[in-house]
């Protein structure tokens, strides 16, 4: 265990195999993958920020083209393809032909009427798609949740759930790189996956930064059981299981990636996950609901903060970019000609009304 840290803490990518023994790790292992974990994170971020994103969650609908064990629905992938009845609706709002366009039509009206800044999850997408959302939005997310083909056997939560192929939910991230869309991926732990399978989602993860280049951040979710669906039995991971998963992320990812967990789905313990290497908070609205976790509501702000502080870290208020895309273009692994610009004149324009030289939110325009 020794030495695959000591790897890990010196730069060096770390195998399957190692993966697969850190996230075995029990008793005092566990406690020095955790703590290495944590100073990794602090090496790359000796200011001690984390951050969170001020959010409102508006889903356009709660209809989807799939069925997942675990889901009470938000805005879904492509639900017109299973209703028909919604892509007349689509019609009926404003001649839209698909939810990507109908989203794209309100991202654009929320940039115009509002000082928000988009940042859309619509599920799969393809280049067309994007190019359609790609000027109204900062960033946009895609959660590869597994790559476990296990979850698809009769019985497990992505059984007839087309969308959540792996390899589609990878090209959608591909597609969003070769138009230099800065993305979200993330894990959905405890739906039935075995540990090493969740390794293997987070190498996927990482293969796909190294080759595309576009993933800004990689969330580390719990899943929760919910009434009136299919798991709604099924056992929820615990803290301590968080942790382990939040701490391999870390060593698997780099020190330089940003790992995110939800602070709703864990309201009691969720500042041990500052100790496991995390370095943001994701989006929390003062405004709407979780709709995802809809008995889950988000903590005040002024609480985050004070839980941040107890902890030893600094909460900093972020744009759907985090601060290290915000001044700088970044270099798309598909385009070798090197650097090019990732957001629009518009979307440009609003960061640069809302960020600080270092790409945090104004200090006089975070509010408690
Ligand atoms: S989890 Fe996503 S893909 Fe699955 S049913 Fe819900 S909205 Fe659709």
């Amino acid at each position: 265990m020794r030495r695959i840290l000591d790897r890990a803490l010196e730069g060096d990518p770390l195998s399957p195999e190692d993966g697969y023994a850190l996230i075995g790790a029990q008793g005092a292992d566990l406690a020095t993958v955790v703590q290495a974990a944590a100073a990794l994170n602090v090496r790359a971020r000796p200011h001690r920020r984390v951050t969170y994103s001020r959010k409102i969650f508006l889903p356009l609908t709660n209809l989807c083209r799939d069925r997942c064990g675990y889901c009470v629905f938000s805005l879904g992938d492509h639900p017109e393809w299973r209703h028909p009845e919604f892509a007349d609706t689509l019609q009926a709002l404003g001649g839209y032909g698909s939810t990507p366009e109908y989203v794209a039509a309100m991202c654009k009206l929320v940039l115009e009427e509002t000082g928000l800044v988009p940042h859309t999850n619509c599920g799969t997408l393809s280049v067309e798609e994007l190019e359609m959302l790609a000027p109204w939005n900062a960033s946009m997310g895609i959660m590869l949740e597994s790559s476990s083909t296990r979850l698809f056997e009769r019985g497990g939560p992505h059984h007839g759930a087309t969308s959540k192929a792996p390899q589609l939910r990878v090209q959608t991230i591909e597609n969003a790189a070769k138009l230099g869309i800065l993305m979200t991926t993330g894990i959905l732990i405890g739906i039935g996956e075995t540990p090493e399978e969740r390794v293997d989602a987070l190498l996927l993860i990482r293969d796909v930064a190294e080759r595309c280049g576009n993933i800004q951040e990689v969330i580390i979710q719990n899943f929760r059981a919910k009434p009136d669906t299919t798991m709604r039995h099924a056992g929820e991971p615990d803290t301590l299981d968080m942790v382990r998963s939040q701490a391999v992320a870390r060593l698997l990812l780099g020190p330089d990636m940003n790992i995110q967990s939800p602070p709703n789905l864990n309201a009691d313990h969720y500042q041990e996950y500052l100790m496991a290497g995390i370095n943001d908070w994701g989006g929390v609205s003062p405004l709407t609901q979780d709709f995802i976790n809809p008995e889950a509501a988000w903590p005040e702000v002024g609480r985050l903060r004070r839980t941040t502080a107890d902890a030893g870290y600094e909460l900093r208020e972020r744009l759907a970019l985090y601060p290290e895309y915000v001044r700088r273009s970044i270099r798309l692994k598909p385009d070798p000609t090197g650097e090019q610009g990732h957001v629009s004149p518009a979307i440009r324009q609003r960061l640069d009304a809302l960020a600080d030289a270092d790409g945090f939110v104004k200090p006089e325009l975070e509010r408690m």
